[in-house]
């Protein structure tokens, strides 16, 4: 399968269509960006990582009966998707305190919350991707009241399905963000599982595995992505 026309360009992919209307191809960049883009680098190798991780822990959704965007690898960087139609919004869990729930609430970070949460942001870079809830996404006409709860009944099986898998490989999920899409009047998942996404502690000595080194200017962001592709594929 070949790309066409280049659709999308975003921070860390490129979407291009292909000579099936039903299917894109993403392309993931080594391109790092944080704080809403205010911080720009490279993370070399960082594509290559965040494609594959991302097609196994899909992969392995699939496999328990969540519908997802992937088709197929077709290289260490290219994937064949599924096209659909993205619903406006940054779907956060939370396991443990991180981030910017630490600092809104006045948590510590690494509190372990007493039941999984969630919440949604308005993916919108020029507001900064406020954060929104059930009533507003309702009355902006988002997303249905079914979409909703199926959008909620779906994210809290994905993060139990990603928990007891990372926890496996000795990896605590701390927090991650997704995108869910339609395609042919269905909810799926539409979007990476990666280290760019997701918050990943060690269990034993709770080292950051994940794109907060490169936030926070921690070192070793190329090592802590390559350790986390080692290990899913082990
Ligand atoms: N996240 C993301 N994209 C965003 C915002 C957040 O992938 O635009 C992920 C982030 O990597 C973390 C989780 O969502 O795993 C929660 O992020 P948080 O709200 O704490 O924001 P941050 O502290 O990253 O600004």
């Amino acid at each position: 399968m070949e790309k066409g026309e280049l659709l999308y360009e975003g921070k860390a992919k490129r979407v291009y269509k292909t000579e099936d209307p039903k299917l894109f191809i993403v392309s993931y960049k080594d391109d790092a960006t944080a704080f809403n883009g205010e911080k720009k680098g490279t993370i070399v190798g960082k594509g290559v990582v965040n494609n594959r991780m991302s097609n196994i822990m899909c992969q392995m959704l699939e496999d328990n009966g969540i519908a997802t965007h992937l088709v197929k690898e077709l290289n260490e960087r290219e994937t064949v998707v599924r096209a659909v139609e993205i619903v406006p919004l940054e779907v956060i869990v939370r396991n443990v305190a991180a981030g910017s729930f630490s600092k809104r609430f006045g948590v510590e970070e690494g509190t372990v919350l007493k039941n999984p949460t969630l919440e949604f942001c308005l993916k919108n870079d020029a507001l900064g991707d406020p954060m929104i809830n059930d009533y507003h996404i309702l009355a902006l006409d988002i997303a249905t009241e079914k979409e909703l709860k199926e959008m909620r009944e779906m994210t809290f099986k994905i993060n139990a399905l990603l928990v007891e898998h990372f926890k496996k490989i000795g990896v605590k999920l701390i927090d991650f963000k997704i995108e869910l899409g339609r395609v042919d009047g269905k909810i799926i998942l539409a979007d990476e599982i990666s280290p760019d996404t997701c918050r990943f502690w060690d269990v034993e000595t709770n080292e950051k595995l994940d794109k907060d080194r490169f936030r926070r200017d921690l070192g070793g962001v190329e090592e802590v992505y390559q350790e986390m592709l080692n290990r899913v594929t082990k």
